[in-house]
């Protein structure tokens, strides 16, 4: 796995400590990049991850902002860009589900997911930008329901990942000419807290997946690294679906 493809290069990953955020930092740090990443409240899961990163010789920071508050965001990527002297590779993950029927979320209930799912991309986007550089990378983690809903429940967290598709097609025309690509990665069911891969919800969800199965930490991390990489120089303002055939 260590192709050193990122060696030199530096990342800040949002929802470092846990679930996809958790494999998307070891695989960068796996590939050489040296990897910052934040945490809302797991510190002891965070501190252990920087300290298994450093055993095996890697460069990791964690860093606490919460999507709620905007100014933690927007610090975390300054103290990153202070502590490595540049940011290569942004990859905004964190993001929270709120499932319930519509009558029933309150107005701050919407706000929050808002401000959590896109003011925070957007906040963390307009932190870094102006220094990436060409070859650097945007990444953020949509969803699968920003296209494709298929349970009741799901109108607010649907609505956020769409935002951040169209988000990803502005923010691509925008960074273009200083040579960043900007691109969204749209998953299906992973296994993960948000979404455990056993349970009543689980075995319905599975029976929509072409592949009959739930997606690994793993498998996003992997085209993470890819959008990461030189090779994919030419995507950009793209969703890319890895869903193992959900709902199709
Ligand atoms: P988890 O709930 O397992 O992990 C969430 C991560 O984000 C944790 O590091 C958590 O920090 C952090 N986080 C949680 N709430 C906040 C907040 N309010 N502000 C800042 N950070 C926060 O989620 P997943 O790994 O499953 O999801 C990661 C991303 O992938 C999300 O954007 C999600 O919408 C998306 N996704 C997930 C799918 C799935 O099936 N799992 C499918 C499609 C998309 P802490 O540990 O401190 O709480």
């Amino acid at each position: 796995m260590n192709s050193n493809k990122l060696q030199g290069k530096t990342a800040f990953v949002t929802g470092g400590s846990r679930g996809i955020g958790t494999s998307i930092v070891r695989r960068l740090v796996q590939e050489g990049a040296a990897v910052a990443f934040t945490y809302a409240n797991s510190v002891e899961k965070a501190n252990e991850l920087v300290k298994e990163i450093q055993a095996a010789g890697g460069r990791a920071l964690a860093l606490q902002a919460k999507g709620e508050d905007i100014a933690s965001v927007k610090s975390a990527v300054g103290e990153t860009i202070n502590e490595f002297g540049h940011l290569n590779i942004l990859v905004n993950n964190a993001g929270i589900l709120d499932v319930k029927p519509y009558d029933q979320f309150t107005m701050e209930d919407f706000d929050r997911t808002v401000t959590v799912n896109i003011k925070a991309v957007f906040a963390a986007i307009q932190a870094a930008g102006p220094q990436m550089r060409h070859g650097d990378r945007i990444i953020n983690i949509g969803s699968v329901n920003a296209d494709v809903t298929g349970f009741p429940g799901m109108s607010l967290y649907s609505m956020s990942k769409a935002a951040v598709a169209a988000m990803t097609r502005g923010l691509a025309r925008d960074l273009a000419p200083q040579g960043v690509t900007v691109n969204n990665i749209q998953p299906g069911p992973v296994d993960t807290d948000m979404n455990p891969a056993e349970g009543e919800m689980a075995a319905i969800l599975k029976n929509v997946i072409a592949l009959g199965r739930y997606g690994t930490v793993n498998d996003i991390a992997s085209l993470v690294a890819f959008l990461s990489s030189p090779e994919a120089g030419y995507i950009t303002g793209a969703s890319l679906d890895i869903n193992g055939g959900f709902m199709i």
